[in-house]
């Protein structure tokens, strides 16, 4: 006890500082956490893994003399808090490690029969999950006409409302916030105030969805163990419903690692720009087919990979990707029955205000990767491992 006791630094490849330094500060941290602490060994022990801490992640000696004095002073400031490890309690965050995340990360993969459940495509199909008609009449997506999809490009009238109904409590009716419609009880119908010249469609079928542009499995491309969260754009063309963004963030650094607008197969109806954020494509805009090569790969996309994202399965879908190693936000937190909505959760997880207007897809994937964070208690800022 008291003199005898030894304090020793860490051992690191790249010393910031002279071993005496070292030796000095972890004394400091002792000495400070001992007027708090009386179990000798839970002092010692996190004297010198703080010590440690600072020391990796001081690139001089100008800065880890600095770190030092800020962990110091944290200990005065929180009383030496320690948690039942023997870590300061306010600082046990910076402990975390990448292993141990993994392992969480792990826990919260949805299992196959609930990926099913939530219209996930989880392998690659011979005979088809959904049986829809094998027909090319499909029903509009804004205006519910029934319509023959390869006469997409024909004009046409589409009437629709932009918004959904909603209800109004006050006088029991339904309306329509983009222009006020309202609807009695008894009626369903309610013209539209909008007009377009095309209808617009989504396939849902794995057949219908293959013959526009075929399913890629991973489990070829192998790579690296990263953890992905990625949020798509998407938008009506005259092949059924694409992607026309993409943003993948890394989760350990969250740096955006891609982030490019996609031009679509077919032509372009209706941009959806409203949610997608997206009023011009670019000619030059690399398409599908171009831009895979860049987000599927072994230090990207790949079998390996753990994606996170808020109802990923119409991310995937639109990727024409099956991959199983999923997170979903909207799966781990339901509102009810119903999905929770990334807006909603983002606020109430996070209290964070996202989508005010037009849709982010970086801003997307962020919030959902800060949610799982949130989750684990890693602090959102941290962004060394
Ligand atoms: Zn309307
Ligand atoms: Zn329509």
């Amino acid at each position: 006890m008291g003199g005898s006791t030894v304090l020793r630094p860490v051992d690191i490849k790249v010393q910031p500082a002279p071993y005496q330094d070292r030796v000095k500060v972890i004394q400091k941290i002792f000495t400070q956490l001992k007027r708090f602490h009386s179990n000798n060994h839970n002092v010692v022990r996190a004297s010198t893994v703080w010590e440690h801490e600072v020391a990796k992640s001081s690139l001089s000696k100008q800065s880890y003399l600095f770190n030092a004095s800020v962990l110091i002073r944290d200990i005065i400031k929180f009383k030496g808090n320690l948690d039942k490890t023997g870590k300061p309690k306010d600082m046990s965050a910076a402990l975390i490690k990448k292993p141990e995340v993994l392992l969480q990360l792990r826990t919260l993969l949805v299992d196959e029969e609930t990926l099913v459940r939530n219209d996930y495509i989880v392998k690659m199909y011979d005979t088809d999950p959904i049986t829809e008609a094998d027909s090319n009449y499909v029903e509009c997506c804004r205006c519910g006409t029934k319509f023959d999809v390869t006469k997409i490009l024909e004009p046409t009238v589409c009437q629709y409302h932009i918004q959904r109904k909603v209800y109004n409590r006050e006088n029991k009716m339904r309306e329509f916030p983009c222009c006020g419609a309202a609807l009695e009880s008894y009626s369903d119908m309610s013209a539209g105030c909008v007009k377009a010249k095309h209808h617009v469609f989504k396939w849902e079928n794995f057949t219908k969805l293959s013959s526009v542009l075929p399913f890629k499995i991973l489990t070829d491309i192998d790579g690296q163990e990263n953890v992905l969260a990625l949020d798509c754009e998407m938008a009506f063309t005259s092949k059924g419903y694409e992607m026309i963004r993409l943003t993948i963030v890394d989760f350990w650094t969250s740096k955006i690692v891609y982030d490019k607008v996609i031009k679509p197969l077919g032509e372009v109806i209706d941009l959806n720009s409203k949610f997608s954020g997206i009023h011009h494509i670019e000619d030059t805009a690399p398409t599908i087919h171009e831009a895979e090569k860049d987000y599927i790969n072994s230090n990207m996309i790949n079998k390996n990979s753990l994606l996170i994202g808020h109802g990923l399965d119409n991310d995937l879908r639109v990727m024409r990707i099956v991959h199983n190693n999923v997170i979903d936000t909207a799966i781990l937190y339901p509102a009810g029955k119903y999905k929770s909505s990334l807006k909603n959760l983002s606020f109430e997880v996070l209290s964070r205000r996202i989508q005010g207007g037009e849709h982010d897809s970086s801003e997307d994937a962020i919030a959902a990767m800060d949610v799982i964070k949130t989750k684990l208690k890693i602090p959102l800022n941290k962004k060394s491992w």
